[in-house]
């Protein structure tokens, strides 16, 4: 049989999922074309009806069985995520343990989000009772990327269930049979409609789910692929969420915890080969801790090495292409002139990539701008914390950051000012462990939020409503209105709205 690799285009009939490791096929999926996914698309329809007509209480009960299914097997799936992306087995045990904590989250606070509450009608309506709602959206399509297999589709997925939705499921074309465990998985607990299906295959598929019919898509993957994506649900006017790269910085002020700081940018940079959309790709230390702060990230990341044994600190890159990228940053930051303090061209491996820490690198390098995706990262020394900030904002990307600083209230201040969606105060992607946070980016980073009460509401529509409770004391709305109502609406408006302001 015809067969497509991972990353490959075309769309032949099946495709192989393989061990990066050791390039050992895993399993063969089909290749899902536009009729598949559209008939996949319509019996999620049906499903989606099923699911939202059940009460919060018994949605909530199958959500929370789920994530205790996914508790029992943590080991399993671990197994499955290891083996597809190559990432250490405890790397995969902690996103999966954030994706459980996700699911219980959005299962618990689903009703009080969404359901059906009072707001207040103004002055203007008093006569009015006025009532906000946030409904499913019905077929929510998760179009899901390879680094964080589980921890990353999950954020959309047991959002858009907990809200009412059913979900067509395409994970990337590198990690299909943890997105296949993911989906049978949920079959065991709610066997009764295709509530959570799989779709199978590479860019042509999410192409052909982007153009079905949909309620919205939520896409992570990189922002030039968001950018395709966005052109295909242009042509229904589909919604999206795009949850894209990022190039996320972590500030060091003078006060920091040292220690701390650079045991923070150290796993940030390495942990899961540097393949995070948050994880830690540009540090900018103050110039009085410079020295020691680079020293102890030196020693640090010269401690570690990537490998597939149990004392390697992590693993293969998962998608060879990576690996061209990484190489590439590294060669333009040295050829600008950049120093390689830890590792360097020789770090690279294949499929190995071993820590390459890089300083005094120009800022217009593309181990500055672009997102590299791999386990570097560039020390860039600072005058202030407005200086980092102000560097650390001078990307296309914004999606997370972090700053280590002892004065809480400076700390807070540089938090603030920083344009990108999370932040963490000395420590990193704490803001991915709070369930009640929104994640998402900004610019190039993408829009939209999962987690939290907002990426509950992002997975549904407002629904208003107003009752009259009394006859209205000024009759504004019929044909009956007389001169009096207009003059009495205009005294009330300039009474309660027409006071100066300075
Ligand atoms: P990618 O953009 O190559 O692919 C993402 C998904 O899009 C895959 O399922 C792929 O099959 C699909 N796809 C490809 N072409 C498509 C098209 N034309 N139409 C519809 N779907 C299409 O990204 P990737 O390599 O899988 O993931 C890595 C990227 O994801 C990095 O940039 C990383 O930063 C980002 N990411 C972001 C977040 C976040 O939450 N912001 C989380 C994880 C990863």
């Amino acid at each position: 049989m015809d067969t497509l690799q991972a990353g490959q285009t075309s769309a032949p009939e099946t495709f192989n999922s393989v061990n990066p490791a050791n390039s050992e096929v895993i399993a063969t999926f089909p290749v899902f074309g536009q009729a598949e996914v559209n008939a996949t698309v319509e019996r999620a329809r049906e499903a989606a009806a099923w699911w939202a007509g059940l009460d919060w209480k018994e949605r909530q009960a199958r959500l929370l069985a789920w994530k205790s299914h996914l508790t029992r097997y943590i080991g399993r799936l671990a197994e499955l995520v290891h083996t597809e992306t190559g990432k250490p087995l405890d790397d995969a045990k902690l996103e999966i343990v954030l994706a459980i904590v996700h699911i219980d989250w959005a299962a618990k606070n689903a009703r009080r989000v969404l359901g059906p509450h009072r707001v207040r009608s103004g002055l203007t309506a008093l006569n009015q009772a006025s009532y906000v709602e946030y409904k499913p959206l019905g077929v929510i399509g998760v179009i899901g990327p390879w680094n964080y297999p589980v921890f990353t589709p999950m954020g959309s997925i047991g959002y858009a269930l907990a809200a009412g939705n059913a979900v067509v499921f395409k994970p990337s074309e590198f990690t299909p049979a943890v997105g296949g465990w993911l989906v049978s998985s949920f079959a065991e607990i709610v066997p009764e409609k295709p509530v959570l299906q799989l779709i199978t295959g590479a860019g042509t598929t999410g192409e052909a789910l982007a153009l079905s019919p949909v309620g919205k898509i939520a896409f992570t993957g990189s922002s030039p692929t968001a950018r395709k994506v966005m052109a295909a649900c242009a042509q229904n006017l589909t919604p999206m969420i795009a949850e894209c790269g990022g190039k996320d910085a972590l500030l060091v002020g003078p006060d920091a915890n040292l220690d701390a700081a650079a045991d923070a940018a150290a796993w940030g940079a390495v942990s899961n080969a540097g393949q995070t959309c948050v994880g830690v790709e540009r540090v900018y230390v103050v110039d009085e801790v410079y020295h020691s702060f680079l020293e102890k990230l030196s020693e640090r990341m010269a401690a570690v090495r990537a490998g597939d044994d149990r004392e390697a600190g992590y693993g293969p890159m998962t998608m060879p292409a990576q690996l061209d990228v990484v190489e590439d940053h590294i060669a333009d930051a040295l050829a600008r002139g950049g120093r390689a303090v830890i590792g360097g061209m020789q770090s690279i491996r294949r499929p190995y990539v071993d820590p390459v820490l890089l300083a005094d690198v120009p800022e217009q390098s593309m181990a500055v701008q672009e997102e590299t995706f791999g386990p570097t990262i560039t020390v860039t020394k600072v005058s202030d914390l407005n200086e980092a900030v102000e560097l650390a904002n001078a990307s296309r990307f914004a999606l997370g950051s972090a700053v280590f600083a002892g004065n809480a209230k400076k700390a807070m201040a540089a938090a603030r000012a920083l344009r990108s969606g999370m932040t963490s105060i000395n420590s990193v992607i704490a803001y991915a462990t709070v369930p009640s946070l929104p994640f998402g980016g900004v610019g190039d980073s993408g829009f939209g939020r999962i987690h939290g009460a907002d990426g509950l509401r992002e997975f549904t529509r407002a629904k208003s409503i107003t009752r009259q409770r009394m006859k209205p004391p000024l009759n504004l709305t019929t044909l009956g209105r007389s001169d009096k109502d207009m003059t009495r609406l205009l005294s009330l408006t300039t009474l309660l709205h027409g006071k100066r302001y300075r």
